[in-house]
């Protein structure tokens, strides 16, 4: 179990397409443990292999009391619109509105590679569609109208200079616990 370092936007991995997962192996099961324990030191709620530098068809979500671990995820069906503002542990500090699906199904296979489906509404629905985003080269600023997208990146260029070669190092322990709910919008995707 480790705490891995994070991919920052600007990180090509970051815009390419992952690899399904043909077999899970041990060695995918370790990486999705260190993705767990990286997503929570981040205090996250989702994190995608590219964001710790794997090109692996993989996340990892945990929003409330679920935890999932989703191999070669794809999202079987879709209901209704939500907005809602979002964040990228990608791409700290930086956040936008953005209109998803506001019910989605998913199917995946699990750590042992048994195929499962799971649907989410609000956070944990958001979090898969941003999540799966991932996986497919894409990111949530992806999503923002023109004169949005450049008003996150004006953010982004104030921030981007504390990540050398586009890594963000986060410390070994979970941030002493901030309070979930004390921000309004969630950077923790
Ligand atoms: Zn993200």
């Amino acid at each position: 179990m480790a705490v891995l370092p994070l991919t920052v936007l600007g990180h090509p991995i970051l815009r390419q397409a992952t690899t399904p997962v043909t077999v899970v192996t041990d060695e995918l099961r370790r990486l999705a443990d260190d993705m767990i324990d990286t997503m929570r030191a981040a205090d996250g709620v989702g994190l995608a292999a590219p964001q710790v530098g794997r090109s692996e068809r993989l996340c990892v979500v945990e929003v409330g009391e679920t935890l999932l671990t989703l191999f070669n995820p794809e999202i079987i069906a879709r209901e209704g619109k939500i907005k809602w503002e979002e964040g990228c542990l990608s791409i700290p500090d930086v956040f936008g509105w953005v209109e998803r699906s506001a019910q989605v199904t998913v199917r995946a296979l699990d750590r042992d590679g048994t195929p499962f489906e799971v649907t989410g509404t609000e956070l944990l629905g958001v979090c898969l569609q941003h999540e799966i985003d991932h996986l497919d080269g894409k990111l949530f600023i992806d999503h923002l109208s023109f004169l949005k997208r450049r008003s996150a990146m004006a953010d982004w260029d104030e921030q981007k200079g504390k990540y050398p070669n586009q890594i963000r190092v986060l410390p070994a322990a979970p941030a002493t616990t901030v309070a979930h709910g004390e921000h309004d919008h969630d950077q923790r995707l």
